[in-house]
């Protein structure tokens, strides 16, 4: 084993890629690198770190001037090495077995320090409690049971109106009141504490509260805008958010006022968060399933400037 094999190879990396062809000075051969100041061979390298080390003095059998190739170069170790001296290798560059091993612990203790940096480096990156990503799952399972992103119920509302008077299929016009009867969510048959039926009309007061305005008739309501599209979509995404409510761990833990409380002050902006998954940036529309569950912001707009109807889905 050769002890100087990771002291000699100092080789400037631009230095060696751009400027110094990578051929051995002394014999031609493939060069590895700078080796004792000059571009050598392995072969070469070894041959003038043993030579320095015997201090062993050679005898040209010639006449002192051969051409050193790599397959002529054990032939002459006299001229070899004058012409490793020739090519600037110096003795001063090899280094003692001691300072061969100062090296290789240095080398070894950088390594072991980096080691060290990324070990630490990954003990503060944050992570999550074993709590939390429990927590989180709950969450996002909750939140996939209570959002169905193929739209299905979106027919039952009574039908968008986008332009002009449309003869409304009064098939299709369900109630709000059957809307939530017919509501086959789990909390509309939970006994639990809180009446859902109770917070869920309750919600929807206040929306009605503010959908209403003095200007609005009843024809116009009914035949020329968005609004009782919108009115349906926004009761049924009420209806699942207070579903997706209860499954929050400890919410049907609290009393029922305080559970009313937190849904009417958060309801339609979980709705507007819930939305964004249907948003679509390309063409700025909310893509609910087929053409005519495609709301631009336009069809939010015109509930709201003739009805000053607050809730922007
Ligand atoms: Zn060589
Ligand atoms: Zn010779």
């Amino acid at each position: 084993m050769e002890p100087t094999v990771v002291s000699t190879s100092t080789v400037a990396a631009d230095e060696f890629d751009r400027n110094v062809p990578r051929i051995c000075g002394v014999c031609g051969d493939k060069a590895t690198g700078f080796h004792f100041n000059a571009m050598t061979c392995e072969g070469c390298k070894g041959f003038f770190r043993r030579s320095m080390k015997r201090k062993a003095t050679f005898t040209c059998p010639f006449n002192g001037s051969c051409t050193i190739t790599k397959d002529n170069r054990r032939h002459c170790q006299a001229c070899r090495l004058k012409r490793c001296v020739d090519i600037g290798m110096m003795k001063e560059f090899i280094l003692t077995d001691e300072e061969v091993q100062r090296k290789k612990d240095l080398i070894q203790r950088r390594k072991d320090e980096e080691a060290q940096r990324e070990a630490e480096k990954e003990a503060r990156r944050p992570r999550l409690t074993e709590e939390q990503s429990q927590i989180i799952a709950t969450l996002v399972e909750a939140h996939h049971k209570t959002y169905d992103d193929s739209y299905s119920d979106f027919g039952q509302f009574r039908p968008p109106v986008r332009e002009g008077p449309v003869t409304r299929s009064a098939s299709r016009a369900a109630s709000l009141h059957s809307l939530s009867d017919a509501s086959s969510d789990s909390f509309s048959h939970s006994p639990e504490s809180v009446d859902t039926k109770m917070t869920f009309n309750n919600l929807l007061m206040m929306y009605q509260d503010q959908g209403s305005s003095p200007d609005s008739s009843e024809e116009e309501g009914s035949s020329f805008s968005m609004l009782p599209h919108l009115a349906d979509l926004v009761s049924y995404s009420i209806q699942k958010v207070i579903g997706f409510a209860k499954m929050i761990p400890g919410f049907r833990e609290l009393t029922a006022e305080d559970q009313i409380a937190l849904l009417k002050s958060s309801a339609i902006e979980v709705i507007m968060l819930r939305s964004n998954q249907s948003f679509n940036l390309e063409d700025m529309s909310w893509s609910c399933g087929g053409p005519d569950f495609k709301y631009q912001i336009s069809d939010v707009t015109k509930g709201q400037s003739k009805h000053h109807f607050a809730v922007s889905y």
